[in-house]
């Protein structure tokens, strides 16, 4: 009987056993390749970045909660200001009120606005060719200390800043931006974009974020036309940075500092964030004792070579010159010209193409059985990521709080590399099945044309992300062809080659796409694990016994032998999954996570609990019940969100804010007002919304023009969300159509519903979800004017 396989060596096992032990290699090479580097010590040469000393400043950056406008966050600004004037620099404090950057916002019933307070130094180059920002933010959410978000990044620019005043001044000016209020509007960056002198002229920016506490400094956000910034990033000590993460990211809900100055139009930059333990985010466990310092390492050695790199160079040469596409690949960072994405996607195709036509030709396979198998290729390619999304499900019902952790579980290792074995049982199970009827060459062909039709769809949908599979089809075609034509023994080291291709470029991407998207999502997970499986089809054919050829009882041991890696992968499935449940378990250090605010209506003195959680936990369902609905009518700023509701008892002792009228003047059919709104408590935002009935032609915020074409829905129109209020209150001044009264909704936030009566404690294990609106007392009250 004619051989199906691409290849046959005569030493099965050993094949088996040489080329697994290359792949494994491939994999150790291109994993380490995303390890960051080992945190480095305080006596590290001045000249070098230590997240030892790095940490020192994480610790006192994050010693309590400090969102924009509190006073923890002045005394943090404090520290800042007098750290860089240690190191002998003149920081300066930009102090403004500005609108809202970027289209996301966390102000969803109007137009966010803030006072902000950024802390903006210049360090002068020796004979500069432009600038450089180094931005982070040092405000933190409102129910965290902001540990990794964003101390890191904060310290992160402390520290190189040390680093380059102990060394020979740079080339290029350098500007320190720390900002505030990001993560009330982005506000601080916005600020520094729109209105300061440094920024005026452009620039480069590098961003520095953490959404999470481990994991490598991923670059993964750059301006348009990134090739040359790109090829500066890749002498990085050690660049992890991919064009494909550039597509996840704009699927992701998330927003920096880096889009207020990306829509500016002037500048060019990279983002860069560590994103594993996304558990933490936002949250009361985001303290600097969560952070993986080599994780903060990773960040400080990229900023600083970068720093140094971009400081010497001609930044005027740095634009144009298209986008790039890039990769990490056992240390480097492979990067090539996006104008060759088409061409490689084509040769891709044309390759596999050719590998068709002489494994027919040749009689390793027919046509017919070359064309079943490509439709036989769908079945794992679609029932894997719905087997992982079942998976999740599963483990939500096993483990209902799950249900309420926005990314990812705190310790998601397990479920991770359980739905790597599950993709890869669905495959071998599927291969097992199919190799003897329809050939090993058949499907090793089918497999690798689907990854090149992928790499086609990838180049005209995200052209940066094209290479995870044009090029893994195209090594393991070339491969394929060149395996046909040699000795047996030469062709597996051929197939070995080409499948660790696939391993270097699809083992770290499936790594760094579970953090990003997190297990709710662990079906894309399971989709790029089986496109690395398809590429391997070849190599796993070796772990089979010899497909055709035997007969009877033989035949029927081949079959047994078959089964086993299949076997192998289900029992991985299974172990993973049960020591996942094991290791992930809630408790003081790895809470649930609760959802719970207060809202008084100083109209009628009523007051409610209120959750945005989808599933009430035992915790919370003690508080709300019922289903979720819109709270627009009484709490404008929410806009479309819907919450569970609950009786709470009135507490006298809130003040709602205070709404005046400081001037009025009407001529003809328009009416202009000047009113004041004043919080009468310590407040995080204030709001304020005009009713519908209102039609409001423009307005001025601390006298800021803000559209006025929004709606919130619940007869409530035009609003804004002022955060960081200034104690004397906020001006607003409008000029609306009519000259009859205005009916105004004014709402005050604060953060502080444990001193709320009827207010039970968490028990231990029982935590603070990372939302703009946990732990939120609110007081609403409406005004006629
Ligand atoms: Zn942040």
């Amino acid at each position: 009987m004619r051989d199906y396989a691409l290849t046959r060596p005569a030493r099965r096992g050993l094949a088996a056993i040489a080329v697994l032990a290359v792949l494994a290699l491939a994999g150790f090479a291109a994993m380490t390749a995303i390890a960051p580097p080992a945190e480095r010590a305080t006596s590290a040469p001045a000249t070098e970045f230590s997240a030892a000393r790095a940490f020192t400043q994480v610790r006192t950056i994050a010693t309590t909660t400090h969102p924009a406008g509190s006073p923890a966050n002045d005394r943090v600004r404090d520290h800042l200001v007098e750290t860089l004037r240690g190191l002998g620099l003149s920081p300066e404090v930009q102090d403004t009120v500005t609108v809202q950057g970027g289209q996301l916002s966390s102000s969803a019933g109007g137009t966010g606005l803030a006072r902000v307070r950024n802390v903006v130094t210049l360090i002068p180059g020796t004979a500069s060719t432009g600038r450089i920002f180094l931005v982070a933010h040092y405000d933190s959410a409102q129910v965290g200390p902001g540990g990794n978000d964003d101390a890191a990044g904060t310290a992160t620019i402390l520290e190189t800043a040390r680093a380059l005043t102990s060394g020979d001044g740079l080339r290029n000016d350098v500007v320190l931006v720390l900002t505030d209020a990001e993560e009330a509007c982005l506000c601080g960056a916005k600020a520094f974009v729109d209105q300061h002198p440094l920024a005026q002229e452009g620039g480069v920016v590098l961003n520095f974020e953490a959404r999470g506490s481990s994991g490598p400094a991923i670059m993964f956000e750059t301006s348009e036309g990134n090739s040359r910034l790109v090829e500066a990033y890749g002498q990085v000590p050690s660049p992890v940075g991919t064009s494909f993460a550039v597509e996840i990211y704009r699927l992701l809900p998330n927003d920096t500092d880096f889009t207020p100055f990306l829509d500016a139009g002037r500048f060019l930059g990279l983002n860069s964030a560590y994103i594993d333990g996304a558990a933490v985010y936002h949250a009361p466990t985001d303290t600097p004792e969560a952070m993986d310092r080599d994780s903060l390492q990773h960040h400080g050695d990229n900023a600083l070579a970068l720093t140094r790199e971009l400081g010497g160079r001609d930044l005027t040469a740095l634009e144009s010159g298209g986008d790039a596409t890039y990769f990490p690949a056992a240390g480097l960072l492979v990067r090539y010209p996006g104008a060759l994405v088409w061409p490689l996607a084509v040769l891709a195709l044309v390759a596999v193409a050719a590998l068709a036509w002489l494994v027919r030709r040749q009689g390793r396979s027919t046509a017919r059985r070359m064309i079943a198998a490509a439709g036989l290729t769908l079945i794992p390619i679609l029932s894997a990521p719905a087997l992982a999304q079942g998976l999740w499900a599963l483990l939500v019902l096993i483990r209902p709080e799950y249900g309420g952790m926005p990314i990812d579980p705190y310790r998601p290792l397990w479920y991770r590399l359980a739905v790597i074995a599950l993709a890869a049982a669905t495959v071998l199970a599927w291969y097992a099945l199919l190799r003897r009827r329809i050939g090993p060459a058949a499907l090793a062909v089918a497999g690798f044309g689907w990854l090149a039709v992928l790499g086609v769809v990838l180049a005209a949908v995200t052209p940066g992300g094209a290479y995870v599979a044009t090029l893994p089809a195209l090594a393991g075609a070339l491969a394929g062809l060149v395996a046909i034509h040699v000795p047996d023994g030469v062709a597996v080291a051929v197939i070995a080659a080409g499948a660790a291709v696939a391993m270097v470029i699809l083992l770290p991407t499936v790594w760094m796409l579970f953090p990003a998207l997190g297990m709710p999502m662990a079906g894309v997970g399971a989709f790029l694990t089986v496109l690395l499986g398809l590429a391997l089809l070849p190599v796993a054919d070796l772990i089979h016994p010899a497909a055709g050829g035997a007969r009877g009882m033989e035949a029927l041991r081949a079959r047994r032998l078959g089964a086993v890696p299949t076997l192998a992968a289900v029992l991985a499935v299974l172990a993973c999954t049960v020591t996942g449940l094991a290791v992930d378990r809630f408790d003081a250090k790895h809470p649930s996570l609760t959802h719970l605010m207060y809202a008084l209506d100083a109209d009628n003195n009523t007051a409610r609990w209120l959750s945005e959680e989808a599933e009430p936990q035992e915790w919370t369902a003690q508080y709300v019940s019922g289903s979720p609905e819109p709270v627009t009518a009484s709490l404008p700023a929410f806009g479309d969100e819907k919450l569970r509701s609950g009786p709470a008892p009135a507490f006298a002792d809130l003040p709602a804010p205070n709404l005046t009228l400081v001037a009025d003047t009407r001529s003809g059919d328009t009416r202009t007002l000047r009113v004041r709104l004043t919080p009468q408590r310590a407040a995080r935002f204030v709001t304020l919304h005009v009713s519908h009935e209102t039609k409001v032609f423009s307005a001025t915020v601390g006298g800021q023009p803000v559209e006025t074409t929004g709606e919130a829905g619940g007869g409530w129109n035009f609003g804004i969300v002022f955060h960081a209020p200034p104690q004397e209150g906020v001006e607003v001044e409008l000029t609306v159509h009519g000259t009859g009264p205005v009916r105004f909704r004014a709402m005050d936030a604060s953060d502080n519903v444990t001193e709320v009566p009827g207010f039970k404690p968490r028990p231990e294990g029982v935590g603070v979800l990372g939302s703009h609106s946990s732990e939120m007392v609110a007081v609403a009250k409406t005004y006629s004017l």
